[in-house]
């Protein structure tokens, strides 16, 4: 069950699947921003079957509930990087047609905007969706760049796409999908980001890559100080980046706090999934509030909706919950995001006066009797 204090805006939840109460559905009709999601980790399960059974995948399960173990972290699992990981294993299998590329790309919007996002950055890796189809990286970005196109326009969302490299896979990967995705910029791509394996693959090896993606003007995101130290923050800010995903180990090092105060360095942290991956305890210890007491910006966002069976609202609720943030706070963070994002500058400075319209309108001037006189 969930239950909210006025005074506090203090949620308590047990699960994310269950029936929406009164603050679940307030936290639903909350307009949002998200700027770190991954396609690959936001599927739908029914889709999965769906499917499996038109292109004859075998699966281990063939029912939602059955399936979900294989695909979603349950609450008995150990949370650790390899128990996180390997639910994308399943997942791998599943980009076989351009159909599939885009209905899914198409579904994860749909689902974003159910949730009343109104502005997603939606990052996918091109290597993961290309390697069944085999096909040019331009090909492939061009059918997530239509879809997107689509779905955006079909449900009322701004869509923004950010093209993911691998760390653990080589410079020359790495290249030729930001090369392609480079040709594809007016068709939605907005930004650049590195994920992937970060203790021992150093954002360094890729130099080139964010030094051509500054020339060109995109946006630039690095996964860092998730499974690396601040260090890896470090270096990620000195390549270009100006959003950080997760960043949650920059507590750890105060001078660096103060830096990315100082640069408003902005960090997608991703709350859940930094749990289920093992990266924080729990949801108490999160360094979440810590580091947006000390000033640093900070989002809140659902990295893998899939993996760790959540939506955008679901985190919400999970923060208010555990934290001693309140929904003032995370409107100051949705604004905080929405001034992060890799818009040209009119276009996101208009969207963060959207925000600042929806949740911190000014103050109506009381009526006088002038008002009622006849023009
Ligand atoms: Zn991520």
């Amino acid at each position: 069950m969930l239950s909210i204090s006025a005074r506090q805006n203090t949620v308590t939840t047990e699960t994310s699947r269950q029936q929406p109460t009164e603050t679940t559905q307030a936290l639903r009709n909350l307009p949002k921003v998200e700027l770190h999601r991954h396609l690959e980790g936001s599927l739908r399960i029914e889709t999965l079957l769906s499917i499996a059974m038109e292109y004859d995948i075998t699966l281990p399960s063939v029912t939602a509930e059955t399936l979900r173990p294989y695909v979603q972290l349950m609450p008995d699992e150990p949370r650790s990087m390899q128990q996180f990981l390997s639910k994308f294993a399943i997942l791998r299998q599943f980009y076989r047609s351009e159909a599939i590329i885009k209905r899914v790309t198409r579904e994860v919007i749909a689902d974003a905007a159910e949730d009343n996002i109104r502005y997603m950055e939606l990052r996918f890796t091109p290597k993961a969706l290309n390697n069944i189809v085999n096909r040019d990286y331009q090909e492939v970005i061009s059918w997530v760049c239509e879809a997107a196109k689509e779905a955006a326009e079909a449900n009322n969302i701004k869509v923004g796409l950010i093209v993911a490299m691998n760390r653990h896979e080589s410079l020359d990967i790495a290249l030729n999908a930001f090369e392609a995705a480079l040709a594809l910029r007016g068709q939605g791509i907005v930004g650049v980001d590195l994920a992937g394996q970060e203790a021992n693959y150093p954002v360094s090896l890729f130099r080139v890559l964010f030094e051509r993606a500054r020339a060109e003007g995109l946006g630039i995101t690095i996964h860092a100080g998730e499974w690396a130290g601040p260090d890896s923050v470090r270096s990620a800010v000195e390549i270009g980046a100006t959003r950080i995903g997760h960043g949650i180990r920059t507590i750890e090092d105060p001078d660096l706090v103060q830096m990315l105060v100082e640069k408003g360095i902005v960090l997608e942290v991703c709350p859940s999934s930094n749990v289920d991956s093992g990266a924080v305890a729990s949801l108490k210890e999160h360094p979440l509030e810590k580091l947006y007491t000390a000033g640093v910006r900070t989002t809140i966002n659902t990295d893998d909706p899939l993996i760790s069976g959540i939506t955008l609202s679901d985190e919400f609720a999970r923060v208010l919950n555990a934290t001693s943030l309140t929904l003032n706070d995370l409107k100051r963070m949705q604004i905080l995001a929405s001034r992060a994002a890799f818009l040209p500058s009119s276009e996101r400075t208009a969207l963060a006066a959207q925000f600042e319209a929806w949740f911190f309108p000014p103050p109506t001037r009381p009526l006088r009797p002038q008002d009622f006189a006849q023009a």
